[in-house]
């Protein structure tokens, strides 16, 4: 069974196709700028990769490119559009009623149309992909896979903000959580690499990217993570501020005469590291490097994202009453030595030893603590797009 998996952005669409025979990614791609000048696809199949520059108007026209270029002679892997059996779509929000993945109906589109509100620049592309599918291929079955679904099982009292109650009953203003797709598989790698039941353990994930959230997951569900309301809570990321003190902000905004908008902009795309190392990057690579040139607040930016990290595990530690397993994922997490070596330095009260050898390792699977060490380190490539396919083929094959 051969089954797509989408992930709409504003202006991109991400796609790969599985055969669910032996989960092997047939093909896969991006399309880039969809709805501005120099949109592009970026197409590979059988290890070859080809990039066709090609006007791209809206996320319809993608999908519709996206198809043919998997059927197409040169990189096609499949003949025709019907043995895509299924496809499964990344959706960011799903607010408090769409908690597990679901087959896509009408009602369902309402309600991720509904959580538009609380998610304004992903939910509307999610939909305009699941739409856009719907049209070319209207019998293929689609699934919503959510990114705050895994977080559902959150206690009331960890996704509670502390204001009027009220906030909650007229806005559902609560923590969400999000990244629950990437936690819940390496949570669930981490248990088989361990050789342990989900149940049996207290296990801390580290996403690690771009954005960046850390969740706390005891016998196999999530009971607390650090991104709240939207993405913006919790760790300090490449270009979000994390937490810092509300009234902070007010007294910006006030100072500066900032509107709701133009402060929601430089908390989310001019804070992070890219604020505080002021080299115009928020790349990782290019701040390490700036360090290595001396650049002081490059150096400051990086201590205060390992602070951070550390602070969260040593949270989440408490939350738990213990921990089995720290896990290391996403695109610093599962590259960086020398930021897992820094953050790894703050935990060794709970009896984390690190193996400097096998901590230089990026991007593949290995427990990077020392078989003595009291909790255990590990670093898991995350894979949302295959936790994506197996719960597509899950409810289709119901
Ligand atoms: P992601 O959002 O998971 O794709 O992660 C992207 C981020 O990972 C980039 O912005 C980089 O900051 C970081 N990254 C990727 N490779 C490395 C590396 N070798 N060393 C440090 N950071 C890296």
């Amino acid at each position: 069974m051969k089954i797509l998996v989408l992930n709409c952005g504003s202006s991109s669409l991400k796609y790969q196709l599985f055969d669910m025979e032996n989960e092997s990614v047939l093909a896969k791609g991006i399309c880039e700028k969809i709805g501005m000048e120099g949109s592009f696809n970026k197409h590979e199949a059988a290890g070859e990769e080809v990039k066709t520059v090609v006007d791209l108007e809206n996320h319809s026209v993608a999908v519709k490119f996206v198809l043919d270029a998997l059927m197409n002679e040169k990189t096609g892997v499949i003949k025709n559009v019907s043995e895509i059996s299924a496809v499964g779509h990344r959706v960011v929000h799903g607010g408090e009623d769409l908690y597990e993945s679901v087959i896509i109906d009408e009602k369902v589109k309402k309600l991720i149309d509904q959580c538009s509100d609380l998610a304004p620049l992903h939910n509307p592309p999610n939909l305009i992909g699941i739409n856009a599918c719907e049209a070319i291929m209207p019998n293929t079955p689609q699934v919503a896979v959510f990114d705050t679904a895994f977080h559902h099982t959150m206690p009331k009292m960890a996704y509670l903000y502390a204001l009027p109650y009220k906030y909650y009953q007229d806005y559902k203003v609560r923590k969400y959580g999000f990244h629950g797709t990437s936690h819940r598989y390496v949570a669930g790698r981490a248990a088989e690499i361990l050789g342990k039941k989900p149940e049996d353990l207290k296990i801390i994930t580290c996403h690690l990217g771009n954005g960046a959230s850390i969740c706390a997951v005891k016998g196999g569900k999530s009971v607390d993570t650090s991104m709240g309301f939207t993405p913006l809570e919790g760790l300090m990321m490449g270009t979000r501020s994390g937490d810092l003190d509300p009234a902070a902000v007010l007294y910006i905004m006030e100072k500066e005469n900032l509107s709701p908008k133009e402060t929601g902009n430089i908390l989310n795309k001019q804070s992070g590291v890219l604020g505080v190392a002021g080299i115009g990057k928020s790349d990782f690579r290019d701040i390490e490097n700036a360090v290595a040139e001396g650049v002081v607040n490059a150096g400051l930016s990086l201590e205060m994202f390992d602070y951070r990290v550390a602070k969260y595990v040593g949270e989440y530690a408490a939350a738990m009453n213990g921990v089995d397993a720290i896990v290391f994922t996403a695109g610093i997490g599962e590259n960086s030595a020398a930021r897992r070596t820094a953050i790894c330095s703050y935990l060794e009260y709970l009896g984390l030893k690190v193996d400097g050898n096998k901590n230089n390792t990026r991007g593949k699977e290995i427990i990077f603590s020392t078989d003595d060490s009291a909790v255990k380190a590990i670093i898991i490539p995350t894979n949302e797009e295959l936790v994506i396919a197996r719960d597509t083929l899950e409810l289709v094959k119901k």
